[in-house]
């Protein structure tokens, strides 16, 4: 075949990335690329080092040796903020609202810090901005509604309408389902597909072995620090190393 375009940069390129703490290896000369909206799921034993890796892309951790790679460019040297304003968002494990606020308030909030109050000329605007996204989240119907009310679902909903204010390309979720019903959990996945299918790449970690399979293109899965395997999903699953990885924890 011919194809006269030049294969695009990867989203996200790491590099022979190690981190350290002290003397323990966290990660161990890692080397991976994801491409743009793309569905990639990271697994591995507790203490296999996926939130230190995470830490590693949003800017929360500095690696010891390697780099960041975003869009082709490194971004290894910058903060997490301008790493957000670059389009990485991270949803975290545990929802963290302004409590005494409305879930529209909230997100008004989350456009602010994502625009530093330059892009929205009136308050109007910025509230239809904020409407906008919780369409797309599902959570129009409670806008108006004081965040302290919200469902388990809802709050991890809502951590992902305000992940979604920064106008991420690349969004990681670190065990956002944690608690969820089996249906909430497709709730929720359902909802980052559909991000997905909008050329936002989502980086995905997860416990439930069945919300992996369902939602990931690939997956990898990290033991002690070291990638040992990546692939298809069910190739990855089916890997002797990631099952003795499974079974020694
Ligand atoms: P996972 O998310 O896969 O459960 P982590 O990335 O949180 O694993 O942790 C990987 C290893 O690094 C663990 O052994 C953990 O104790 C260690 N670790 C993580 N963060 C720190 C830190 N700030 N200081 C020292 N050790 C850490
Ligand atoms: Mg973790």
């Amino acid at each position: 075949m011919t194809d006269a375009t030049a294969p695009e940069a990867p989203l996200l390129r790491i590099d022979t990335l190690t981190k350290t703490f002290g003397g323990f290896v966290a990660l161990d000369n890692i080397n991976v690329e994801i491409r743009k909206g793309e569905r990639f799921g990271l697994i591995g034993p507790n203490g296999s080092g996926k939130t230190t890796l995470v830490n590693c892309i949003s800017g929360a951790l500095r690696p010891n040796r390697g780099a960041v790679l975003f869009a082709g460019e490194d971004i290894t040297p910058l903060p997490p903020n301008l790493r957000s304003h670059r389009g990485i968002a991270r949803s975290f494990q545990i929802p963290r609202p302004f409590r005494s606020m409305t879930v529209l308030e909230n997100l008004m909030v989350a456009l602010d810090f994502a625009a530093h109050g330059h892009l929205f000329e009136t308050e109007q605007h910025r509230r239809e901005a904020a409407m906008v996204i919780l369409n797309r989240i599902g959570l129009a119907a409670k806008a108006f509604t004081p965040t302290t009310t919200l469902t388990q679902v809802e709050l991890r909903k809502m951590e992902l309408a305000r992940a979604m204010a920064t106008g991420p390309k690349l969004l990681i979720s670190d065990e956002a389902m944690a608690g969820l019903s089996a249906s909430e959990v497709d709730e929720v996945l359902d909802l980052l597909m559909s991000l997905c299918g909008e050329d936002i790449a989502i980086i995905m970690i997860e416990h439930i072995m069945q919300a992996v399979m369902r939602f990931s293109e690939r997956v990898m899965c990290l033991d002690a620090g070291k990638i040992i395997a990546i692939g298809a999903p069910g190739e990855v699953m089916s890997n002797p190393r990631v099952q003795e990885a499974y079974l020694g924890t």
